[in-house]
């Protein structure tokens, strides 16, 4: 039989992103679980001759727990600052671990720490994909945690899930690998009877969603629901993702090997750009453009550029450069752009043909107000 194609393009994989959750570097007690990141770091170094490889690994909040000697009691959550002070305690331990267990295998580390609020700014998160360039072509392995000092609330990516789904859109990985303390995705609660490992998900439905809504672990932060959200919106950048167990050995280098381990998400068929990607996933609208119906349906379903014809107006302050969101209704943006006018410019030719932008402005720079090449549909925008 052959096998299905988000499997076997695993074989072909160049470019990984490797996450590891905490419940796969701590053991039952929260301690950290020095063997198994030991174990993990060889199979690492195996699947990194080759490929280039990110990882994305929580553990620093336990591991600074333990080190600062704080104990949960079960059921209260730490406050924010003491989860900050927390990962602040553990960062350098968790570098330390990897570092020295990597090292082993004759891998250099490299730490970066980063917020949404990092990979929101097109500056920014240039600046990023830099770093770790270099740092790929080194032969090194980028060790990537949220900057937890700094990001509270809206700068917050929230958990590392989603970290690994932004840094894969930065480094343009093929494939995403999520390692957690179950086998993979189930059809529900895997502490059930009965309980299906799903092995390969052609597409995140509502349904999927659903059954992963209550299967988390007790010691991972964002718990089914985040990966399989990640899941879904690498698909749509043209991404596999493939989830699996992080603690069974060999896991990771028979995903690689295409076999049927863990679960699989099949990617989309359009690969984004990596300037698409950044503005589906990482960007946000610093305002928005307000279209009819008709320029909805030809940005959506024809793949056309937005011009003033179709506008109806605007909200917000942008300049010409800046990420918008584009929508028929502000509540629901259907896709993303990098605004050709500024708001103001866009206020004043809104309705307007091309051939009266210039009488309108008193000069033009181009036809669109987001030119396609710089648009992304949003996942909204699919219905
Ligand atoms: N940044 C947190 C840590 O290193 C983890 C967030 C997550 O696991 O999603 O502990």
């Amino acid at each position: 039989m052959p096998l299905p194609m988000s499997r076997s393009a695993l074989r072909r994989v160049k470019r990984l992103v490797v996450k590891v959750g905490t419940g796969t570097l701590t053991d039952r007690a929260g301690r950290f679980d020095r063997d198994n990141c030991g174990r993990l770091a060889s199979e690492l170094a195996e699947v990194a001759r080759g490929r280039k490889v990110v990882l994305v690994s929580s553990g620093a909040v336990a591991l600074g727990a333990e080190r600062l000697g704080l104990v949960r009691s079960r059921g209260k959550p730490w406050d924010i600052p003491t989860k900050q002070a927390c990962a602040a305690a553990g960062q350098p331990h968790l570098m330390a671990a990897w570092g020295e267990a990597l090292g082993r295998h004759g891998l250099v580390t490299a730490q970066v720490l980063l917020t949404a609020d990092d990979l929101a700014s097109r500056k920014r998160f240039l600046n990023a994909r830099r770093t770790f360039e270099r740092l790929l072509d080194a032969g090194a392995v980028p060790v990537v945690n949220e900057n937890d000092t700094v990001a509270v609330d809206e700068i917050k990516v929230g958990d590392n899930d989603t970290l690994a789904a932004l840094v894969a859109g930065c480094v343009e990985a093929d494939a995403v690998a999520m390692l957690t303390d179950v086998d993979g995705l189930y059809d529900r609660n895997p502490a059930e009877p009965g309980a299906r490992l799903l092995r390969d998900v052609p597409r995140v439905t509502a349904e999927i969603e659903r059954s992963a809504g209550g299967a988390g672990s007790e010691r991972s932060v964002g718990g089914m629901i985040t990966k399989v959200k990640a899941a879904r919106r690498l698909g749509a950048q043209g991404v596999v993702t493939a989830l699996l167990s992080g603690r069974r050995a060999r896991a990771l280098p028979a995903l690689l090997a295409g076999e049927p381990v863990g679960t699989v998400f099949a990617p989309g068929a359009h690969r984004l750009s990596s300037r698409q990607g950044w503005l589906a996933a990482a960007a946000r609208g610093k305002g928005v453009i307000l279209v009819d119906a008709g320029a909805r349906r030809a940005l959506v379903e024809q793949g056309r550029s937005l011009l003033p014809s179709g506008v109806r107006g605007v909200q917000g302050q942008f300049g010409v450069g800046d990420p918008v969101d584009v929508a028929v209704d502000p509540a629901r943006p259907f896709a993303r752009g990098l605004a050709g006018y500024a708001a103001d410019e866009v206020r004043r030719i809104a309705g307007l043909k091309t051939g009266e932008i210039e009488r309108a402005l008193g000069y033009k720079y181009l036809d669109e107000i987001v030119h396609r090449n710089d648009l992304v549909v949003l996942e909204t925008g699919r219905e």
